[in-house]
């Protein structure tokens, strides 16, 4: 039962937000300010409070935009904090053609609701941040500026996991990379692989000769903590034919591959918040 309401809720948040009225989430556009609202009343709904007072954290630019940061408060004062990312802009329409981004990035977004209602279901050891930046698709803009001058105290962040197109795969596989630069992570990232629903692999992390596009270290909004040397996981799948096309709809997305990808991304998150070590 239980399962099956965080399978729901997970499949209408991305039916939502990849809706018409959404627009396509472009930085700067009515569709990504309705994604924010949409966004900060579901976090509020699961008991995220805004962190500093308010959830829009706004930055200068070209484009600027307008960066969602909420805080789950942890038990434990001397425990690092957990820093989920999940950016919420897409493509918006081009050419007149609206790009929903169900997969890209609806699919992370639905994951890091999911995982603000299951750690919020009780206190937990460490702070945790939920970050949903904007820009990612104009050169990693939000995550940038957030890297840059961060409105909180960045030292206190232990990890950073980034949630960036979890829904469909053709060979049925969620990708993991960041571990070969954080070894420590292994034992926990294994544990929650083994007990998945789908084939999860770990790597993209290291440069292929063969295939300049196989590191994924700077793909992302993890990229920005990379540079900083801050421990990063991203979980995510390989690209798609309809990835960053109309066709990166709500309809496209793999429903079963999905809901398993995102209850491993959840396990591995709420294992993390509550586990002994710094
Ligand atoms: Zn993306």
């Amino acid at each position: 039962m239980r399962d099956s309401l965080f399978a729901r809720q997970l499949l209408e948040d991305v039916r939502v937000l990849a809706s018409e009225a959404m627009g396509g989430r472009a930085t700067g556009t009515v569709g990504a300010e309705r994604a924010r609202e949409y966004l900060i009343g579901r976090l509020e709904a699961v008991g995220v409070k805004p962190w500093a007072g308010r959830f829009r954290h706004p930055f200068a630019g070209d484009p600027g935009g307008v960066n969602l940061i909420g805080w789950l408060p942890g038990e434990d004062e001397g425990a690092s904090w957990l820093l989920v990312l999940a950016h919420h802009d897409h493509l918006g329409r081009l050419d007149g053609e609206l790009h929903p981004g169900a997969d890209d990035n609806a699919s992370g977004l639905a994951t890091l609701l999911g995982a603000a209602a299951a750690l919020a279901e009780r206190p937990r050891r460490r702070g945790v941040l939920l970050v949903s930046p904007d820009g990612e698709e104009e050169g990693q803009a939000g995550s940038t500026a957030l890297a840059a001058d961060p409105p909180f105290p960045l030292e206190r962040v232990g990890l950073v996991v980034n949630l960036d197109m979890l829904s469909r795969s053709e060979r049925g596989e969620l990708w993991v990379a960041g571990i070969s630069h954080h070894a420590a992570l292994a034992p926990a990232l294994l544990a929650a692989a083994a007990r998945s629903p789908v084939t999860v692999r770990l790597g993209h992390d290291q440069p292929d000769p063969d295939d300049e596009r196989f590191d994924w270290s700077s793909e992302s909004d993890h990229a920005a903590f990379h540079e900083l040397g801050v421990p990063w996981l991203y979980f995510g799948v390989e690209d798609h034919p309809d990835y960053h096309t109309p066709n990166d709809t709500f309809e496209r997305i793999d429903a079963e591959f999905f809901v398993g990808a995102a209850v491993t991304a959840v396990d591995f998150l709420t294992g993390y918040a509550d586990d002994e070590d710094d």
